[in-house]
């Protein structure tokens, strides 16, 4: 990207407020802010030259002092059922991220990165293994949904942010883009239909609770104690289970919205009888989900998943504790679909 454009504003991470009050000081109606804010965000216009309801010299004063981080797809990879794709997006300064598209019977969902690279060094995630890079701006987060959007023709309506990244540790990019993708005008996609994932850092979840958003949080738990959690995350030597869960509960308590614990079953390591027992009775009495992901092998390290019976086991055990609990449907696999995968494989080639 040359300087001159680093210098513009980054029009679509602005709120629609933000947006109006810029205009009234260019001396332009309040109402410009709504048109060039819904071929923005609803007409999901990728250039100031398509916003055809707007005179020639407005969107020239537009594209003097803004800019709309372009998207460019650099790959799309479709599964052989055609219910998952994959993308693979080049941004401005020339970084790399990825975002899934799935197609569900209750409509699509896109999964969308947080962050170029992670800085949470998870053991079996693929996204983390090149560090962190930086945050992705509030309008990076759109922008892969949109370009989906665009690509597909097809309505999206759910969103997991579950890519690469770590969402609590750009939260304020984070908070913005929730802002953004469910209001109106917009796409206006329900709080309720997003879920964001966290490996669990217990200030920030303390802090979004008092935000009281609809959305579902989804915490990575993948242990039922400490000392095993910390073999898998390095984020348990910051915070122990029981100080996760107590901030989940407060969670639940402030915004009424269950967590969802997500578990990844590693053959050998966390799936066991007794680390089944161990969790039904840290989460008993709990109102929570659980969802069982079978691990999906990394090349990088020597992790298998657990089998089709231990898994089922798993599941056993946590229900007769009645704990909410589902296997993870898994989808894309034949197309790297897990966790930063394409991206590390991609950065593989290019070294
Ligand atoms: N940083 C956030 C969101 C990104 S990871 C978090 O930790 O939740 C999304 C989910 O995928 C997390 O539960 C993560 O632990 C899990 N995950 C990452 N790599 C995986 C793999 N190889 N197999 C199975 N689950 C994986």
């Amino acid at each position: 990207m040359d300087e001159r454009q680093e210098e513009k504003k980054d029009i679509r991470s602005m709120t629609l407020e933000e947006l109006t009050k810029d205009m009234e000081k260019m001396g332009e109606k309040a109402f410009r802010a709504k048109q060039v804010y819904q071929w923005l965000h609803e007409k999901l216009v990728e250039q100031f030259e398509d916003m055809t309801n707007l005179s020639k010299p407005l969107r020239e004063k537009l594209m003097e002092n803004y800019r709309i981080p372009r998207m460019t797809i650099l790959s799309v990879l479709t599964s052989e059922n055609n219910d998952t794709k994959k993308y693979l997006f080049q941004l401005e300064d020339g970084n790399v991220i990825e975002s899934v598209w799935m197609r569900y019977h209750h409509g699509n969902s896109v999964c969308i990165s947080s962050q170029v690279g992670c800085r949470m060094g998870c053991r079996f995630c693929a996204s983390t293994l090149l560090g962190l890079e930086r945050n992705l701006f509030a309008s990076e987060m759109l922008g892969q949904i949109y370009a989906i959007q665009n690509e597909t023709k097809e309505r999206v309506s759910n969103i997991v942010v579950m890519g690469t990244g770590e969402p609590l540790d750009n939260y304020e990019n984070l908070l913005r883009f929730i802002h953004l993708i469910s209001r109106e005008p917009g796409l206006h996609i329900s709080q309720r239909n997003i879920t964001v994932s966290t490996c669990g850092i217990v200030e920030k979840i303390r802090e979004l609770a008092k935000e009281k958003l609809q959305i579902t949080l989804a915490v990575s738990l993948h242990a039922p104690n400490t000392e095993k959690r910390r073999e898998l995350m390095p984020v348990a030597n910051r915070y122990g289970v029981e100080e996760l869960l107590a901030a989940c509960k407060d969670y639940f308590s402030e915004t009424g919205r269950r967590i969802t614990f997500e578990y990844s079953l590693v053959a050998g390591v966390n799936d066991n009888r007794e680390e089944a027992l161990e969790l039904a009775s840290l989460l008993k009495g709990f109102p929570c989900h659980v969802n069982l992901i079978p691990v999906n092998p990394i090349k990088e390290r020597s992790y298998t998943h657990s089998g089709r019976k231990e898994i089922e086991a798993f599941k056993l055990i946590l229900e007769k504790y009645h704990i909410n609990v589902t296997i993870r449907r898994e989808m894309g696999a034949d197309i790297n679909a897990a966790c930063g995968q394409l991206r590390k494989s991609y950065m593989d080639q290019k070294q």
